[in-house]
């Protein structure tokens, strides 16, 4: 399945394919501001459909992921990173993607506070 996703105001857009039925919540510094519910999802099955300057990054911690945001609406989509294989994966924000019901999947949770 094709899911579309974008930030607030739109001028960071993506599609991401896969089925998006099971999210991860994690209690890290980060995810707890942020709120996130984290999608992971290949890197060849997303397209960023706006361009790439658009993107503001942050890094923190090891520096392993970058977390992408708007600068303008503040909102942040997606990260990018490598799973534990070294495969490029990225962490969809679930909440981004348009119709996404957080009721209807299925939650893990990821202990990242410590790590
Ligand atoms: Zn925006």
């Amino acid at each position: 399945m094709k899911y579309q996703g974008s930030c607030h105001c739109g001028n960071i857009a993506f599609e991401a394919e896969g089925e998006l039925d099971k999210v991860m919540e994690c209690n890290c510094s980060m995810c707890m501001r942020r709120g996130s519910m984290l999608w992971f999802i290949p890197a060849a099955d997303f397209t960023l459909t706006t361009p790439r300057e658009k993107l503001s990054t942050y890094h923190f911690n090891k520096h392993v992921l970058d977390h992408h945001f708007c600068a303008n609406c503040g909102i942040a989509p997606f990260s990018e990173g490598k799973d534990p294989k070294g495969n490029a994966t990225v962490a969809v924000n679930a909440r981004c993607v348009e119709g996404f019901d957080p009721q209807k999947v299925e939650k893990m949770f990821y202990d990242g506070r410590d790590k």
